[in-house]
């Protein structure tokens, strides 16, 4: 009736105006902490799955909030893409992480940093400028960062972003594809991204204990990343049977709580030096 479609539309208006202000609250605290120096970066290890050596590791954001709480990157970094708080929030993550990694090349001098990069960060005219000053200023060899964008970088247009990528790979900064496997149409263009390495998304990996259809993905992403000459990481790496598999499988490296947690630059310097000494 008349009546109850005009009640569905009354919730549904009423349910967008509080989804809209959640997410300007949550932009106008992000914002505030950003000022505030209340947005920090943990660093995750990277490891050869092969040898077991310690190769990189993987700056993601953190948000402490003033009383102490945190908030997960799954809720702000999609209010920081949309309002285009991402571009200086994600400038000033690659600028922490090189200097995170200058300390971190002290102790191990062939360490590299893999920084997310947001596809509107990706698609600023001055992106490539910022990150080759950013690697200047931190003195760092252009081959110690890998930039891990995702396939929804494809939204810019597959030309342009061939264009970039190409450029970047000429500098010699190394590219990652993030999230490998849970975005669209990736097959028709994956030929079409210059990337040094594929990561498989921990999804998959999950399902590598399952045994399930899910799992014969992932055997299948490692063949094809070698195939179009690039090295596999499976992320989200949680126990040793994944392990086992994925070293059955020829993956190249891996990342996961089952070697380490995200970790404050301090503790994951600590936690390196323990790694090398025994
Ligand atoms: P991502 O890039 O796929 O990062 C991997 C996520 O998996 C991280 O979540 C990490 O803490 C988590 N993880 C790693 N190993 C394991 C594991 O063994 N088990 C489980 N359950 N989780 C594991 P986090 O730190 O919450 O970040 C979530 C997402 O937020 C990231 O996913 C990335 O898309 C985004 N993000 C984080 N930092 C940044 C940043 O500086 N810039 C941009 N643009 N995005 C970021
Ligand atoms: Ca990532
Ligand atoms: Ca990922
Ligand atoms: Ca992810």
């Amino acid at each position: 009736s008349k009546g109850a479609g005009q009640g569905h539309i009354q919730t549904y208006t009423a349910e967008v105006g509080v989804a809209t202000r959640e997410r300007t609250r949550l932009l106008h605290g992000l914002q505030q902490a950003f000022d505030r120096e209340n947005l920090f970066v943990v660093y995750q290890p990277q490891l050869a799955l092969a040898s077991g050596r310690v190769v990189g590791a993987e700056a993601l954001l953190r948000w402490r909030t003033e009383d102490g709480r945190f908030i997960s990157p799954a809720e702000f970094i999609p209010v920081a893409e949309q309002s285009g708080l991402i571009v200086p929030i994600g400038h000033w993550v690659l600028r922490t992480a090189l200097r995170a990694l200058v300390r971190l090349r002290q102790d191990q001098p062939d360490l590299r940093m893999a920084v997310n990069v947001s596809p509107l960060q990706f698609a600023q005219p001055q992106f490539l400028a910022e990150v080759e000053a950013a690697l200047s200023e931190a003195a760092l060899p252009a081959d110690s960062l890998e930039l891990e964008i995702t396939e929804s970088v494809a939204v810019m247009g597959i030309e342009r972003v061939s264009a970039l990528l190409g450029q970047i790979k000429a500098r010699g900064i190394a590219v990652a594809i993030d999230d490998f496997g849970t975005g669209f149409s990736s097959l028709s263009y994956l030929d079409r991204l210059p990337a040094d390495r594929l990561k498989i998304d921990r999804a998959f990996i999950t399902a590598l204990d399952a045994g399930d259809a899910t799992a014969r993905i992932a055997e299948m992403i490692v063949p094809l990343g070698h195939r179009l000459g690039m090295q596999v990481l499976a992320e989200g790496v949680e126990t040793a049977s994944q392990a086992q598999a994925l070293r059955l499988l020829g993956c190249d490296e891996v990342q996961g709580y089952l070697y380490g947690k995200p970790m404050p630059l301090d503790a994951f310097t600590a936690w390196l030096a323990q790694r090398q000494g025994g």
